[in-house]
């Protein structure tokens, strides 16, 4: 169903996306085997990350992956409502776009407004088909939401950097082809000074990749060290020591996207109820409105925000706002999907149905906290939207024009 009135156009574009999606793609199922996307097994990891790439190139050769984006990319130089229709259909069936897909919102953007015209040409199109996978290597055991206090170290060597530092918390880093790498490359200069943003091939030598293990078991992200790793100069995306421009575009489309992506979380909530035979519960019921009216609310402000990106205006909101949504509602989630398996919930069953619902509402509950971390904590950004957008003092900092060199670590 649709959310609003639509145009012909729209409603005729609305038939053909599902007409591909019936021949091409499962309608979900209670054992949706692509809902669940933390894996013990490293091999069904590796596996769910590769069908995903390849279910976006699947979708990008059909024309719907990147379809808002440039023609000259690799896009199809359609419309915003375009991405809109497409992935709130797409949420209806188990082949699912994956990491590879979010990652197109994060590096894309970035690449179009801050890359050369042969970066441009040489890595959109392979982002957008899923050719080329990239993960995230920003964080640092000491730099994660003050990010631009970053230590990992890159010097120049004629047409290359050596780099040596360690990253953290990197999602798919043990799967992906590059990287796209902050480094400092000006100790001299202020902390947002001195910093290079840079696309690294992981193959590279120098590059040790570490899975970090969660409570679920399952590795979702890494450790990445750099050992003397040289990465050739032309890699580097807008200017030497200018990084910090290109990585706020990353974390602000990172925050834009999470907050604006229409999981199928709701759909599989109300599933899960209509199981578990708890639909008609007037508690459960309450709580499925009011967090189906939420992942609503949401999906239609990241949608304002990214169709004002495409058009290359000002977001009309403060993007951290639906970011902060975004982490009350997978909480709520969370919480909800075991209020409705109640003490089955806590089951270590091992398959079946059964064992697929409990699988994945545990997955919700100890996942709960991601989104309020990961792309910037809810009292970050509740900090940057008091100064950004309500005009608020700014908090005290004393580091913010000395020399990266000579602030205590
Ligand atoms: C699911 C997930 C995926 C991630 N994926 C990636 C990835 O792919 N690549 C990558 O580089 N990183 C990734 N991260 C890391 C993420 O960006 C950092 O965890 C985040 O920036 C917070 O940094 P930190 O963990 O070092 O916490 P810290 O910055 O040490 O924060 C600790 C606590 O202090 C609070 N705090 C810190 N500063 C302030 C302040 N000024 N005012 C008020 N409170 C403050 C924080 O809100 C938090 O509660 C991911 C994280 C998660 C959870």
């Amino acid at each position: 169903m649709s959310d609003t009135v639509e145009t012909t156009e729209q409603a005729a574009f609305r038939s053909e996306v599902r007409a591909w999606y019936d021949a091409n793609a499962t309608p979900k199922r209670p054992d949706d085997p692509w809902a669940t996307n933390t894996h013990i097994d490293p091999n069904a990891a590796q596996l769910h990350f590769d069908n995903s790439r390849n279910w976006l190139g699947t979708v990008h050769a059909a024309g719907y992956s990147g379809i808002a984006w440039p023609a000259e990319y690799g896009g199809g130089g359609g419309e915003a409502w375009m991405t809109r229709i497409e992935r709130e259909i797409a949420g209806e069936y188990e082949e699912w776009i994956g990491f590879p897909g979010a990652t197109i919102a994060m590096l894309g953007p970035t690449l179009l407004r801050h890359g050369t015209e042969e970066q441009k040409q040489e890595f959109i199109p392979k982002l957008l088909s899923g050719e080329l996978t990239f993960c995230q290597l920003f964080s640092e055991p000491g730099a994660g939401s003050d990010l631009a206090s970053l230590g990992t170290k890159a010097v120049r060597d004629g047409d290359e950097f050596v780099v040596n530092g360690q990253k953290v918390w990197n999602s798919s880093a043990q799967y992906t082809d590059w990287g796209f790498l902050l480094v400092r490359t000006d100790p001299d200069l202020p902390k947002h000074k001195g910093i290079t943003f840079i696309l690294v091939d992981m193959s590279t030598p120098g590059i040790e990749v570490r899975p970090l293990v969660q409570i679920n078991r399952s590795a979702h992200f890494n450790e990445v060290f750099f050992n003397d790793v040289r990465i050739p100069v032309a890699n580097v995306v807008g200017e030497v020591n200018e990084g910090w421009g290109p990585a706020r575009t990353v974390l602000s489309n990172e925050s834009a996207f999470i907050a604006g992506t229409r999981t199928p979380t709701g759909a599989k909530l109300r599933m899960l109820a209509e199981q578990a035979g708890v639909a008609d519960d007037p508690v459960i019921r309450q709580d499925l409105v009011r967090y189906l009216s939420r992942e609503r609310i949401s999906g239609w402000m990241g949608e304002q925000v990214q169709q004002a990106v495409r058009r290359g205006e000002m977001p009309p909101m403060d993007p951290g706002l639906i970011k902060l949504g975004a982490s009350a509602n997978k909480r709520l989630a969370g919480d909800l999907a075991m209020s409705i398996m109640g003490a089955a919930g806590t089951a270590a069953l091992t398959d079946g149905d059964a064992a697929a619902q409990v699988a994945w509402a545990q997955a919700e509950l100890m996942g709960r906290y991601s989104i309020s971390i990961g792309g910037g904590t809810d009292q970050v950004l509740k900090n940057n939207i008091g100064e950004r957008s309500l005009r608020l003092p700014r908090e005290p900092g004393y580091d913010k024009n000395q020399s990266w060199k000579d602030i205590p670590k």
